[in-house]
């Protein structure tokens, strides 16, 4: 941290900031400058709280030098970028860009089986699909719930996918953990501090989406709950955020994925779907997140969107990810990465 003083700052002033910094347990080097005087705050002042200092008489501004969150910045694993398997084939983070779709919900047993079997023979990775949905309107389908669960575990019985499924609250993390390969947490929990610590208290992976009105330091603050609990196997999804924009259904924000790179070793993943809320540009969109440096995609596949009951203007067919697989092998190959399965590749670590 570094106190910037006022240009009429009195000795007295200056030595009483460095007295409260001493008080704080941080050490202070007051450097004179030409025209302002300075005071170094030397130590680790993450867990401090640096703004009070801005009513101390004297002081003009302070400014955090330290970023906020420790475990999920980058300089934490000295710049090495962060390896999050969900299975032994599908791994975010190295030269795999896996995919991971499905449809928006889990609506009955013949739907989420035949989607899995569809997403599998276009080359996803992993299946998605709700079974706890979080629903704007109350009176809107809010998912099947545990038998949702129990028919997406069948739907990884017949075809070896793991499965992402969102968890809508604490008390059933634990529920949610048993059944899946990796719990989703959505956009409009994105900030629930009680969910973040439930889930960095269980052993697999999570996939944190970012808020809809969030900035970077604070998903980055909200994925360093579940990592300050043990877990850290985190996947950071960005899926648009809200703008006066309206010809999308969110901004999907392409240029979080080189910044969150820069700030952070997890990997990052991009939702075509919700970031756009049209079919129409899941595809231009997930190429273009690719050539972006994204660690893996999630797209939201229905065997029939036209009777989605969920989501359904946005979700692509079966048919249409299997083209859009081969482009996005290509763009993969032009920036060194791969949309095949890690059983044809072998892992990066
Ligand atoms: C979802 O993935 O189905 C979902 C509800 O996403 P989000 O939280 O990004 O809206
Ligand atoms: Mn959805």
């Amino acid at each position: 941290m570094i106190v910037v003083m006022r240009p009429e700052a009195t000795q007295e002033q200056v030595d009483h900031l460095c007295q409260l910094v001493r008080e704080m347990g941080l050490k202070d080097h007051v450097i004179h400058g030409t025209d302002l005087t300075v005071v170094a705050v030397i130590g680790d002042d993450r867990k401090k709280d640096g703004s009070k200092l801005e009513n101390v008489p004297g002081v003009n501004r302070v400014m955090k030098v330290l970023e906020p969150y420790k475990m999920a910045s980058r300089t934490t694993t000295g710049g090495k970028r962060s390896i999050v398997k969900i299975s032994e084939t599908c791994a975010f983070g190295g030269k795999q860009i896996p995919v991971i779709a499905g449809p928006c919900s889990v609506e009955g047993e013949k739907q989420i089986l035949e989607a899995a079997q569809a997403v599998k023979d276009a080359g996803a990775h992993a299946l998605r699909g709700g079974a706890f949905k979080p629903r704007t309107n109350p009176y809107a389908f809010q998912g099947h719930g545990e038998a949702g669960l129990k028919m997406l575990a069948a739907a990884r019985e017949a075809t070896g996918l793991p499965i992402v499924t969102e968890v809508l609250t604490p008390s059933d993390v634990e529920m949610v953990s048993r059944y899946a390969d990796c719990l989703q947490i959505g956009t409009r929990n994105a900030q629930n501090y009680k969910l973040l610590e439930a889930c960095g208290n269980q052993p697999k992976p999570v996939l944190l989406k970012r808020g809809m009105a969030m900035t970077l330091d604070e998903y980055l603050q909200a994925t360093e709950y579940i990592l300050a609990e043990g877990n850290d196997k985190v996947i950071l999804c960005e899926r648009g955020i809200r703008t006066f924009e309206d010809h999308t259904r969110n901004t999907l924000s392409l240029s979080a994925v080189p910044e969150l790179h820069d700030r952070s070793h997890l990997p990052i993943i991009i939702d075509p779907s919700h970031g756009t809320g049209h079919a129409r540009m899941v595809p231009s969109m997930s190429r273009a997140a690719i050539a972006a440096g994204c660690d893996g995609l999630a797209i939201e596949v229905h065997p029939d969107p036209e009777h989605a009951m969920t989501d359904g203007a946005q979700s692509i067919t079966p048919a249409a990810l299997a083209e859009l697989m081969t482009s996005l092998h290509r763009v993969a190959e032009a920036v060194d990465r791969t949309c095949l399965s890690l059983a044809v590749v072998g892992s990066r670590e």
